[in-house]
C-alpha cells in the first residue's frame, strides 16, 4: 500500500519530528502493509500553530467559499472512491462490497452535506433588539478511531470546515492510510494551507499531546469512554469545550406484534456488519417470552448464514477482546446458540459471528459493549420490563423498535434514554443528528446539529 512518509503540516507533507513508525497491518492476513509516521508532542505542535495562523483567514472567507471547497472535496472523494475502498479494506479487513458502499460511499455524502450547509446555513439571526452571530470556535483537535475510517473523520472535519475552524487530525493507529488519503483529497480540493493537518501517531503520546494542547479550542473525539472521559477531564480543567461520540450497548426492542421474522433478520444484520466494529450496533435484542424461542432459533441460523462473509477484527488485541467476552457470557451462563470463542480461520483476526441466548439484563454481555460479532438475545415479561432492559446500561447511543402499528412503536421509543431510534426498519439518514445520550457522548454529530457543535455565539445589540 502506497504511504506518506510524513505529516501533512500547512499545506504540505513535511518529515515528522518523531522518529518511530506505526507499522500497518492487514487483519486478514496478519502482513504488514505499510509504515507511517509516529507524530510526537513536536509534530502537534508545530501542526496547531499552522491551524492557529490559518484561523483568522478560513474564518473570515465567505461561507459560498468554505462550501465551494467542500463540494471539491466531496468530488474527489468520489473520484477516488475504488482507491479509498481498497484502502479501507487493507487496514481495517471489511469486505470490499461494504468498504464500497459505506466506507467509501457514506464519507461523499455526509461532505456533500457540508457543503450544502455550508452554503445555505443561516449564520446570522436576529433575536428582538439583537443581531446573533454564529462565529467559528477555532482550532479543532479531531481524534478519530478505525472502525469507521474515513466515517469519523468527514463526520468531523466537514461540519468544522464549514463552519470556518480548522483542524488538526489524529488519526486512529490502525487505519493511518486512509487518513492520509483524505489528506491528499483535501490537498486536491484547493483547501487553503494550514486550514487542515493531519499527524498520525499513538493516541498516549499524539493523541494526548492534542488533546492538552492549549492553542486547541473544542476536542472532538470519538472513540472509548476511557479515553474520552480523560480527555473530558483535561478539557474541562483548561475550560475547553469537548464533543465525544463513545460507546454503545443499544437495545432492539421487538414487541409482541411485530414481523418477528423481518425484525431478528434485520437485526442480526446489524450487529454483523462490519464485524460488530460499530458502536452504534443493536446488540441486545429484547423479545417478549412467547415468540422467545422462535426468535433465537432465527438469529441462530441468520448468523450461522453469515458465516464466512464477514470480515476480520481490525487486530489481535480486538480479536483477544471479543473473544474473551464470549468466553465470559459463557461462564455466567449464557446460552450459545452459534458462533463461539474459537477462531474460525487459522490466519487472520476473526471471530465467528455468534449468539446467546438466555442472557440476562445484569450478565456483562448484556452491560459492556464488546465491539465484535456478538448478539445477545434477551427476553422481557410486558412492556415495562422491556423498558426497564432497554434503559438498564450506562450508554444510550442507538436503538431500534418493532411493532405492527408504527404509532405503538414510537410511543415506546419516546421513553427509551437513547441519541437515535430506528422505527420498523428505518433508514439511516446523514443529516439526523447522532450522539449519545448519558456515557455514550456529549454533543451531536451530522446536518445541522454536527455543524453547530463547531460554532459559539456573539449577541450583539441595538
Ligand atoms: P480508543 O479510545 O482507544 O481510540 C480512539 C482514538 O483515541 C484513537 O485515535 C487513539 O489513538 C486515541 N487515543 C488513545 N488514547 C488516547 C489518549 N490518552 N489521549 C488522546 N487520544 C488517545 O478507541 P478505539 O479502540 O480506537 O475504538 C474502539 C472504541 O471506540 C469502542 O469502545 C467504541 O464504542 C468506540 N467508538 C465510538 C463511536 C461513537 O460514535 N460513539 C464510534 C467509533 C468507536
Amino acid at each position: 500500500m502506497k504511504a506518506h512518509d510524513g505529516i501533512y503540516l500547512d499545506g504540505a507533507w513535511r518529515p515528522a519530528a518523531g522518529r518511530d513508525v506505526i507499522e500497518v497491518v492487514d487483519p486478514a492476513d496478519e502482513q504488514v502493509i505499510a509504515r507511517v509516521p509516529a507524530g510526537d508532542a513536536e509534530d502537534v505542535d508545530a501542526a496547531v500553530r499552522a491551524a492557529r495562523a490559518a484561523l483568522p483567514g478560513w474564518a473570515a472567507t465567505p461561507p459560498a467559499e468554505r462550501a465551494a471547497r467542500l463540494t471539491a472535496l466531496r468530488d474527489v472523494l468520489a473520484r477516488r472512491k475504488d482507491e479509498i475502498a481498497e484502502t479501507v479494506t487493507a487496514e481495517l479487513g471489511s469486505p470490499p462490497a461494504f468498504s464500497q458502499a459505506v466506507h467509501a460511499g457514506l464519507p461523499i455524502t455526509v461532505a456533500g452535506s457540508y457543503a450544502e450547509l455550508a452554503a445555505t446555513h443561516s449564520f446570522e439571526e436576529k433575536v428582538g433588539n439583537s443581531t446573533v452571530l454564529h462565529e467559528p470556535i477555532g482550532v479543532v483537535a479531531a481524534i478519530t478511531p478505525w472502525n469507521y475510517p474515513l466515517h469519523q473523520i468527514v463526520a468531523k472535519v466537514a461540519p468544522a470546515l464549514a463552519a470556518g475552524c480548522t483542524v488538526v487530525l489524529k488519526p486512529a493507529e490502525d487505519t493511518p492510510l486512509t487518513a492520509q488519503l483524505f489528506a491528499e483529497a483535501v490537498h486536491e480540493a484547493r483547501v487553503p494551507a494550514g486550514v487542515f493537518n493531519l499527524v498520525t501517531g499513538l493516541g498516549p503520546v499524539a493523541g494526548q499531546a492534542l488533546a492538552e494542547h492549549p492553542g486547541v479550542d473544542l476536542v472532538s473525539f470519538t472513540g472509548s469512554t476511557a479515553v474520552g472521559r480523560r480527555i473530558a477531564a483535561t478539557a474541562g480543567a483548561a475550560i475547553k469545550k469537548v464533543a465525544l461520540e463513545l460507546g454503545g450497548k443499544s437495545a432492539n426492542v421487538i414487541l409482541p406484534s411485530a414481523d418477528l421474522a423481518r425484525a431478528v433478520h434485520a437485526g442480526v444484520a446489524n450487529v454483523m456488519s462490519n464485524s460488530g466494529q460499530t458502536c452504534s450496533a443493536w446488540t441486545r435484542m429484547l423479545v417478549h417470552r412467547d415468540r422467545y424461542d422462535e426468535a433465537v432459533e432465527l438469529a441462530a441460523t441468520a448468523a450461522a448464514k453469515y458465516g464466512d462473509r464477514i470480515g476480520p477484527l481490525v487486530n489481535a488485541k480486538q480479536q483477544e477482546r471479543v473473544r474473551s467476552y464470549i468466553e465470559k457470557g459463557l461462564a455466567e451462563g449464557a446460552r450459545l446458540v452459534a458462533g463461539g470463542p474459537k477462531s474460525p480461520r487459522e490466519r487472520g483476526y476473526f471471530v465467528a459471528p455468534t449468539v446467546f441466548a438466555d442472557v440476562t439484563p445484569e450478565m456483562t454481555v448484556a452491560q459492556e459493549e464488546i465491539f465484535g460479532p456478538v448478539l445477545s438475545v434477551l427476553r422481557y415479561e410486558d412492556e415495562e420490563d422491556a423498558l426497564r432492559i432497554a434503559n438498564g446500561t450506562v450508554y444510550g447511543l442507538a436503538g431500534a423498535v418493532w411493532a405492527a402499528d408504527e404509532a405503538e412503536a414510537v410511543a415506546f421509543a419516546r421513553r427509551m434514554d437513547t441519541g437515535q431510534v430506528d422505527i420498523n426498519g428505518g433508514r439511516f439518514n446523514p443529516l439526523a443528528p447522532f450522539g449519545g445520550y448519558k456515557q455514550s457522548g456529549v454533543g451531536r454529530e451530522l446536518g445541522a446539529h454536527g455543524l453547530a457543535e463547531y460554532l459559539q455565539t456573539k449577541s450583539l445589540q441595538f
